[in-house]
């Protein structure tokens, strides 16, 4: 069975996957970045690493196919599908008070970190990891120069595009749509949007529970 849900601008979400279930984020209107995270339900001091992934896979960017692994290398998450042009981030933190601060912003701004602790919280498992782990930044697009210099640019994911990831393990999977408005990390426009989030068991699992 799937279940659709919105994600709103500006917020942060938990999905329960059981292992070969799968989460499809789809960039309703193209210019959004989600900032993705993977929690083993089993074991939450472990969870999607971007460091063990980039070592592992011998790149900086994630494709079709890519298995991610957790901090001690284990496979958790697998890109299964991606309609965009593939243009995704593995470097960057998460946006996070001090990041607003330091571009002007006075006062409280919606930020990606606050979103991972909250939603995290609500899906019952213990917040272990500290400082929130690097994300997976799906559809965001910091290209590295030749001479190692990294530069904040517009997604180039077209609206309706999805990356379809497959659990490995049973996971929470945590969402941010990044709520960055100072710089074009959500486009030219700096608009954040809502997303969708489709959820599929894995094959057989309905019937298994009901049996
Ligand atoms: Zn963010």
């Amino acid at each position: 069975m799937a279940v659709t849900t919105t994600l709103a601008a500006r917020t942060g979400a938990a999905f329960q996957v059981s292992q070969g279930g799968t989460l499809r984020v789809i960039n309703t209107y193209g210019s959004q970045v989600v900032d993705t995270w993977a929690v083993a339900r089993q074991e939450p001091q472990h969870g999607l690493s971007m460091a063990h992934t980039r070592a592992v896979l011998g790149r900086l960017m994630v494709k079709a196919g890519d298995e991610l692994v957790d901090d001690l290398r284990r496979p958790i998450l697998q890109i299964a599908e991606d309609t965009s042009p593939g243009v995704h981030d593995t470097l960057i933190p998460a946006c996070d008070p001090v990041r607003y601060q330091r571009l002007g912003h006075k006062g409280h701004h919606d930020n990606c970190s606050d979103n991972y602790h909250r939603a995290l919280a609500e899906s019952g498992l213990p917040d272990l990891l500290t400082p929130v782990p690097a994300p997976l930044n799906l559809f965001m697009n910091v290209p590295v120069n030749s001479d190692g210099d990294i530069v904040f640019r517009a997604p180039v994911s077209r609206p309706g595009d999805s990356v379809l990831l497959r659990a490995l393990t049973d996971v929470v999977v945590v969402l941010s749509a990044c709520p960055q408005d100072l710089v074009p990390v959500n486009g030219d426009l700096q608009q954040p949007r809502d997303v969708e989030v489709r959820i599929t068991d894995a094959p057989g699992k309905q019937a298994q529970e009901q049996s």
